[in-house]
């Protein structure tokens, strides 16, 4: 273990404070910034924790030269955001030039340091728009190309004081991190907050909306320029790592992290704004594109908001004058979900046939049934997240029954999805039926092996068959043996009741398989009792020998025997 000059192992100190601060305060009030396992403060967004989804930053030295030599063209963006993102193509535009305009004046301002460099306004972007159209999707895009890190938040976790929610100076904390300590590369970084319209004051005086303007005041700050210390004044663990630093010798190195190249993207789906904008443009006066599209009236309102719509929504003034970008993004409609199911470079398809390929199954969409989870998805209001609602909610039973089943293919189409347990039986059997091609051939020997040696011929129901095969295949053993062994003494009774009944031919059902002792001795007992009338159970004296059986007709349904 590592110690410090005075022989105090810091991992030593760092326990026993966790441990003080426990034992005063309980499990309520933690060490911030360095928590167990190197997580990040939880008000941050899971999905884009790292330790979650991996650190896939590239290497520190590669980041650095992209961003400072940025010279994508709005066009370039636009192409890449292309590639993943269907429709949004006005958002993709103002997206683009946004960024780029953002990242030149960064490198301008980088390269003229110290030099009496131009004042450039920083163009902080808000998107407007329902959940699930591809916001967040766009932006991690922006920050992928471009290099940058990338943080995402919801508004709602934020607290005016960060007691309660988190401190919004968590986030630019946590752009560092992202950066691998490159407290410079943060400082280029991408900060996206969603749910930001829940931040609005309107027409309340009390509760969480007194919170939200302070939210508001915050990210204000943040959002012009300020300077966030590099450890938060309630992480006392990194207070003490760095006084232990100091102590060791090392310079105090960086201690804040400025934000005034930090691009910030805030959205929501502001609802009601439509109304705010209608009643002051007079609602009529708006072209409405007639169409299949969903609400197309709210987002042709959406795009005419103006500032004084925002302040009537309930949001400080200054925080809208700093958001001057205002980008709108639309409903998806049933054809646009088609399309990110189909050509969307993260395809939801592609996702599921991999789930299926995992288990050595193919998976295939037909067109009609792509259509109809499209229309299923619309109705969820959930954009694109709706898909996978709707998928999940038709493969559910597939993906849990067929993993570990013979059946190799599904083909999801309209019939599956009108008759999702109908099709998943008939897949079962058919996927028995084909695993059991061989098994049955084996069978059908056995069967010709037991008339030629006994003198007494036996079929099986279907469903027999079917246990015979599942037994063979749980206890890994050829279906012959398996019979031989079931059946070992089974022609003594056999041929006992041909004594009494003159009997040849029996059929054998499915209790013979569970329990051939115990049947056996029933249909003895009964073969004295009908002995002089001629009938009863597994008899089927006019049965010709029976074909061979055929694979894939066999099911529980099927009248057939083998
Ligand atoms: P939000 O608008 O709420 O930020 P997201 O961008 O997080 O929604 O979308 C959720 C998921 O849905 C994305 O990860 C993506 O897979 C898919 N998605 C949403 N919109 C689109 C779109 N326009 N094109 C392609 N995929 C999309």
């Amino acid at each position: 273990m590592a110690k410090d000059d005075d022989g105090i192992p810091p991992d030593e100190v760092m326990r026993k404070l966790r441990d003080f601060m426990k034992k005063n305060f309980g499990d309520g009030v933690s060490l911030m910034g360095f928590p167990p396992g190197g997580g990040f403060a939880n008000h941050l967004d899971e999905e884009e924790s790292p330790s979650k989804s991996g650190d896939s930053s590239p290497p520190e030295n590669d980041l650095s030269r992209r961003v400072f030599d940025f010279d994508l063209q709005p066009k370039d963006i636009k192409a890449h955001l292309d590639r993943y993102v269907v429709r949004q193509d006005e958002a993709k535009k103002a997206l683009a030039i946004a960024v780029c305009d953002h990242y030149n004046h960064a490198r301008y301002l980088r390269n003229h340091r110290g030099a009496t460099a131009i004042e450039i306004t920083k163009q902080n972007i808000l998107i407007l728009g329902p959940t699930g159209v591809g916001k967040t999707y766009l932006v991690k895009h922006i920050a992928d190309l471009v290099g940058v890190p990338f943080v995402k938040a919801d508004a709602t976790k934020f607290s005016e004081t960060g007691y309660v929610g988190g401190d919004v100076d968590d986030l630019i904390r946590e752009l560092v991190r992202k950066a691998n300590g490159d407290v410079e590369l943060a400082e280029y970084g991408i900060v996206y907050i969603d749910e930001v319209d829940k931040l609005a004051t309107r027409g309340q005086l009390m509760g969480r909306d007194v919170s939200g303007r302070g939210v508001q005041t915050a990210l204000l700050k943040l959002m012009e320029e300020t300077e966030v210390a590099l450890r938060s004044p309630n992480d006392i663990q990194g207070q003490m790592q760095a006084m232990m630093e100091m102590s060791r010798g090392k310079g105090p190195g960086r201690q804040t992290v400025n934000t005034r190249n930090i691009l910030f993207i805030v959205s929501g789906a502001f609802s009601g704004l439509d109304e705010i904008v209608g009643r002051r443009v007079k609602k009529a006066a708006i072209g409405f594109a007639e169409g299949p599209r969903a609400r197309p009236d709210e987002t042709a309102l959406l795009r005419e908001s103006s500032t004084k719509d925002f302040i009537d929504y309930g949001f400080e003034a200054e925080f809208v004058g700093r958001l001057p970008v205002r980008v709108v993004c639309q409903p998806l409609t049933a054809p646009d979900l088609l399309e990110i199911m189909k050509f969307s470079h993260g395809s939801l398809l592609r996702q599921y046939e991999l789930d299926f390929e995992a288990y050595g199954m193919r998976l295939r969409f037909t067109d009609e049934a792509l259509e109809q989870i499209a229309n299923l998805a619309v109705e969820e209001q959930t954009g694109a997240r709706g898909l996978v609602t709707v998928c999940e909610r038709v493969l559910r039973n597939f993906t849990y029954e067929l993993p570990g089943s013979a059946v190799s293919e599904l083909v999801v189409d309209a019939a599956l999805l009108s008759e999702p347990d109908r099709i998943l039986k008939e897949c079962l059997a058919k996927g028995l039926g084909a695993a059991s091609g061989r098994a049955l051939a084996d069978l059908a020997s056995f069967r010709r092996l037991f008339a030629e040696q006994h003198g007494v011929r036996i079929t099986f129901t279907d469903e027999a068959v079917i246990l015979l095969v599942q037994q063979a295949e749980e206890r890994k053993m050829p279906l012959a043996s398996l019979a031989q062994e079931l059946f070992r003494d089974f022609h003594f009774g056999l041929k006992l009741i041909q004594k009494n009944t003159g009997q040849t031919d029996f059929l054998l059902p499915r209790s013979a398989i569970e329990d051939p002792e115990h049947y056996i001795s029933d249909c003895i007992v009964e073969s004295y009792g009908r002995s002089k009338a001629g009938t009863g159970r597994g008899l089927n004296p006019e049965a010709d020998f029976p074909p061979e059986p055929d694979p894939t007709k066999i099911g529980p349904h099927d009248g057939g025997m083998a």
